[in-house]
């Protein structure tokens, strides 16, 4: 059934594998066989992918699979002191599956609930705002064997948190309105008006959505696609997921308005895996959009316009979130970046020109196609027009989304969160920067603090150095391996974390992390690795002090601790002695 559906197409292998996985669990090695040969494609090629994405299992897992979300902001509300508990009360070993096959229960990077953590997601389905008392409940319910449908409604109950609206928020549009005044235009004034609006995708890089889309149009092809990256896996976003809940119109909306200016005929929403509980209301948005002659053939009537999206979903890795990764997963393959020119603009999905933007930017056509580009360009700087979607959490008052103009002042947003005594404030998530209070004069914009949405706030009780050690840890564990540098880089990185937050380090290994960036910057293949070291360079300057109580006053230390790993040997000779010791650095000296 799950192969016919997909109509034995290689290129749906990643749907295929999460739709077989949901029949039984896992992905069993004869799974992988039979699907190799119903598609006809290597063996190697399916586990390959079944292999890369966390969210696919080729090891049996719990029938409850419990992801606790891993991002520094739910460490900062005692995530992991809730996991220990349930691991006790279920008798599972972290990471492990228990014994007779009922639960597993381990962590996951970021699952877009930092305004309502501790998060978990339960075999998909997120259930945020977690305490002892929903943990002791959570755990009785896994005992008793109780279907998910089965348990309290209110568990699931996700919340938008908008705080404050601006142009994109209080649009209330009635489903078509955009893209019938586009379509008024011709697709040439539709593109001009883009053009005049100055729209730059919403992403820290900031690239003219006018450029792109122009690109991709006159790329040869006739066949073009227009993708629409709903991956946000950075740490601390969560904007997609409200836009995608309470606006999916304006973000469909504008994925229509693109292939209106390109002429494109093929649509993807590529969702993270970690919003899968999103699809079925999505889907139904979609349904609805068919039957009102906003999707399908001649839309609106206008004969040579069509137009139709479907929804590919992601399956827990971060690098998809990159454009050409997420092609390459869009097309059944591991996320694996590819190496540009071309760019996806001219040789992208199955080789056809493919213009990718993301959720907010698409939601953001809307109002240039309502409005006009100029009034879009009133708002907000020169350089940076319109407003911005912000994504806050840590420690504030009031966690949610916050829609600003772009050059909005750093003191500003967190006087409107609710924050005191900040310490320091990560924009722009794992890989963005970390501004210390005598930045926070700064403004959010693309010539001054760009960012994709994240704002993490910490106060004056936060160590800066764990904030750091958390980020290294998500690259490390998020880098597709692809390219060596990255691979051994982030991991070397974790390493010398680990060293100097177990009291090993020296300041050698500060010299050393200092090497690591401009190897990562220069050597690594896609962003991931070249922004991999950020949150430890920003915060060793700015927050050196973090660093340097954990340093041993020597220039080297070994992060093995030799005399500790002889004390087996000791036993067993029954020795004790100081003989039996190695000389300690004072003995040395002495
Ligand atoms: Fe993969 Fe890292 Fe290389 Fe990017 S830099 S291709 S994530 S290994």
């Amino acid at each position: 059934g799950v192969l016919q559906r997909h109509q034995h197409n290689p290129t749906r292998l990643l749907q295929i594998l999460i739709d077989a996985q949901d029949l039984t669990g896992w992905l069993p090695a004869p799974t992988l066989t039979h699907i190799a040969a119903a598609l006809g494609i290597p063996r190697a090629r399916v586990e390959g992918v079944a292999g890369f994405y966390s969210f696919l299992y080729t090891r049996p897992v719990g029938r409850y699979r419990v992801l606790f979300s891993d991002n520094i902001t739910d460490r900062m509300l005692g995530n992991d002191g809730l996991l220990d508990a349930l691991c006790r009360k279920l008798w599972v070993e972290p990471g492990k599956l228990s014994e007779d096959g009922l639960v597993s229960v381990t962590t996951t990077s970021c699952t877009g609930l930092c305004d309502q953590g501790p998060a978990i997601l339960v075999n998909g389905l997120a259930i945020g705002q977690l305490n002892h008392r929903r943990i002791n409940e959570i755990a009785e319910l896994i005992r008793q064997q109780r279907p998910l449908d089965l348990w309290p409604a209110e568990y699931f109950r996700v919340d938008d948190n908008i705080r404050r609206k601006d142009a994109l928020l209080e649009l209330q549009m009635p489903p078509g309105d955009a893209l019938r005044a586009a379509i008024a235009r011709g697709r040439d004034g539709w593109l001009d008006e883009v053009r005049a609006s100055r729209l730059r995708g919403r992403v820290g890089a900031g690239f003219a959505t006018a450029v792109k889309w122009e690109s991709a149009r006159n790329a040869p092809g006739a066949d073009k696609v227009i993708v629409c990256n709903a991956d946000e896996g950075e740490p601390g976003t969560f904007k997609d997921r409200v836009l995608l809940n309470s606006y999916a119109d304006l973000v469909f909306e504008g994925m229509s308005l693109a292939a209106w200016a390109i002429g494109a005929q093929t649509g993807f929403l590529y969702l993270r895996g970690e919003y899968r509980y999103l699809r079925p209301q999505l889907e139904a948005a979609l349904a609805r959009r068919r039957e009102a002659g906003l999707l399908g053939s001649a839309i609106l009537g206008t004969p040579g316009f069509d137009f139709d999206i479907q929804i590919h979903l992601g399956a827990g890795a971060y690098v998809c979130g990159e454009e050409s990764a997420l092609i390459e997963s869009l097309e059944g393959k591991r996320g694996t970046p590819r190496i540009r020119p071309p760019f996806p603009v001219v040789k992208g999905y199955l080789g056809r020109p493919t213009a990718v933007n993301n959720v907010e930017t698409h939601a953001k056509t809307c109002l240039i196609a309502l409005y006009g580009g100029e009034a879009f360009a009133d708002t907000g700087t020169a350089q940076s027009t319109g407003t911005k979607l912000l994504s806050i959490s840590g420690d504030c008052a009031a966690p949610g989304i916050y829609e600003y103009p772009f050059g909005v002042p750093i003191t500003r947003i967190l006087e409107d969160c609710g924050a005191s005594d900040t310490q320091a404030v990560q924009v722009g998530g794992a890989a963005g920067i970390c501004l210390a209070n005598y930045e926070f004069h700064r403004h959010i914009a693309y010539e001054d603090v760009p960012t994709a949405g994240a704002f993490m706030v910490f106060d004056g009780t936060r160590d800066l150095f764990d904030v750091a050690r958390a980020f290294v840890h998500f690259f490390a564990h998020e880098s597709c391996g692809f390219c060596t540098p990255c691979r051994v880089g982030t991991s070397l990185l974790k390493g010398f974390m680990d060293k100097l937050a177990d009291g090993h380090g020296a300041r050698a290994d500060l010299n050393d992390i200092e090497w690591l960036d401009r190897l990562l910057k220069n050597a690594s293949h896609c962003g991931l690795g070249s922004a991999a070291p950020n949150p430890v360079i920003d915060t060793l300057q700015k927050f050196r002090p973090a660093y340097e109580r954990r340093l041993v006053s020597l220039d080297f230390e070994p992060a093995f601790d030799l005399d500790d790993a002889l004390a087996e040997a000791r036993q067993l000779t029954a020795r004790d002695d100081p003989g039996a010791h190695l000389k300690t650095h004072e003995e040395d000296a002495q």
